[in-house]
């Protein structure tokens, strides 16, 4: 059991969930091929992408989901039908990373301003 980050996070990314995550488990892929998938501009701080959750360290403790201004997390079990791909594509970015690119993309804080 998981949640997951949904399509909403995309032009979106303002980060508010990863300030409450026990086991800092979000990445930040910047991959701007989301955006032309889903039609939506970049981020306000000119961001591609989105953040996805590491489904083999999330914990499921839900204290993310309240957090996110426009309501992209959801537990695994509850996606919306809309958004079922959301579950692989947080699955597979997260497989996808090397070490390296783990340390680099872990996402912890919100943006300096
Ligand atoms: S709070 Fe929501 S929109 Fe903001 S980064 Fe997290 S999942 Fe994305
Ligand atoms: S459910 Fe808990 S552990 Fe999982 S991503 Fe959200 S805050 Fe982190």
């Amino acid at each position: 059991m998981a949640y997951v980050v949904c399509r909403p996070c995309i032009g979106t990314k303002d980060r508010s969930c990863v300030e409450v995550c026990p086991v800092d488990c979000f990445f930040n892929i910047k991959k701007k091929k989301y955006n032309d998938q889903f039609g939506v501009g970049l981020s306000p701080d000119g961001e591609p992408g989105m953040l996805v959750i590491d489904p083999d360290e999330c914990i499921n403790c839900g204290a993310c989901e309240g957090e996110c201004p426009v309501i992209a997390i959801y537990e695994d079990s509850g996606v919306p039908e809309e958004f079922q791909q959301f579950v692989k594509i947080n699955e597979e970015e997260c497989a996808s990373l090397s070490d390296d690119e783990r340390d680099q993309t872990r996402c912890t804080q919100k943006p300096s301003k």
